[in-house]
């Protein structure tokens, strides 16, 4: 907090603001310039009385400088924070693909589609075991069962694996999961964050439907103030006035979000645009703007896919992506990959 005293302040007066606030346990910096004076308030000042110290007559004004979210402010750790995943790293430099279909669906289905993103440079597998759906009647994912298929693949290929956890009654059944996933609608599901920062393994956290940047910020701090550090952002579109797209990317939350955060920011177009065609020049445009990766819906068979087949793409165009991501991020100057 800093405290801007009026120039020809009574000095006893400021004296007195100063053992006041010293028997408060706060530390003072005075330091005395030519036109003001300003206090410099250290320590645990979540109790001063902002208003109070605004009314005294000495004071020109107050400002609060201490940030609400600490954990992953960058300013208390200005170093990008690497995530690592087996072999894989995502952050400072390094970007990693996350490709697969929104729901695992068989045994056939997800090792193919593993197999496939592997061969076109994905570093990780993901697919739905719990899907949250808008609609009560649609297919709600093979639960328990997706998430041993989802092993049978990551045995198969060697993929980290990365699946959404909806509900904490499920968290057993995560215990062999490489990635945990915080979808959007559970973005500010604060009992789910807290316990998932008691946990040894990477969340990959994405941005509500509707939520701020701070928001999204304040909810990693959830996860993080309980022990995990290893959170990834993902920024997926958010509501605005779109008629034709799912959502509205939001770009510009990435080189923002670099600034206020040491975390990893990935970006995943498929839900921000909900349109395949759509998702190759937004991804191409998240690896431009420093995303530290992408999370891609890939299906072998998009017209049949029970769940967000509009949106994926066939692991041929993956492929072709893939290529082109690795090129703008080379011309674009960003650091190494995997
Ligand atoms: C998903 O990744 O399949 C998903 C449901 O994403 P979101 O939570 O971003 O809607
Ligand atoms: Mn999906």
């Amino acid at each position: 907090m800093i405290v801007v005293i009026k120039a020809n302040a009574n000095p006893e007066k400021q004296d007195q603001l100063i053992n006041w606030l010293k028997a408060m346990g706060i530390g003072v910096h005075k330091s005395v310039g030519e036109y003001q004076t300003v206090l410099g308030l250290i320590g645990d000042t979540s109790k001063v009385d902002m208003d109070l110290i605004e009314s005294l007559d000495i004071v020109e004004s107050v400002k609060r400088v201490t940030e609400t979210f600490k954990c992953c402010n960058r300013k208390f750790h200005p170093e990008d924070s690497v995530i690592r995943v087996g072999d894989v790293r995502i952050g400072g430099g390094h970007f990693a693909m996350i490709a697969g279909p929104c729901s695992v669906e068989s045994e056939e289905q997800i090792v193919g589609i593993a197999k496939a993103v592997k061969a076109s440079g994905a570093a990780m597998l993901r697919g739905g075991a719990f899907k949250p759906r808008t609609s009560p009647y649609d297919f709600q994912g093979l639960k328990g069962e997706g998430i041993e298929l989802l092993k049978i693949a990551r045995a198969e290929t060697g993929l980290p694996i990365v699946t959404e956890i909806m509900n904490l009654k499920d968290l057993p059944l995560f215990d062999d999961i490489d990635v945990l996933q915080v979808g959007a609608r559970n973005m500010q599901n604060f009992d789910l964050l807290r316990e998932l920062g008691t946990l040894n393994k990477p969340i990959l956290l994405k941005r509500g439907l509707a939520n701020t940047l701070k928001e999204l910020l304040m909810s990693a701090e959830y996860i993080m103030a309980s022990g995990n550090e290893q959170v990834i952002l993902c920024e997926r579109g958010i509501r605005t006035y779109s008629d034709y797209l799912r959502n509205t990317l939001d770009l510009s939350a990435v080189p923002m979000l670099h600034e206020l955060t040491h975390l990893p920011v990935i970006v995943d177009p498929s839900h921000a645009t909900g349109i395949a065609r759509i998702v190759p020049p937004m991804a191409l445009a998240a690896a431009a703007c420093g995303a530290d990766g992408l999370i891609i819906e890939v299906h072998n068979d998009p017209l049949h896919a029970l769940c967000d087949g509009a949106q994926s793409l066939t692991p041929d165009a993956f492929d072709t992506l893939a290529k082109r991501v690795l090129a703008v991020r080379a011309a674009a100057g960003c650091g190494t990959e995997g």
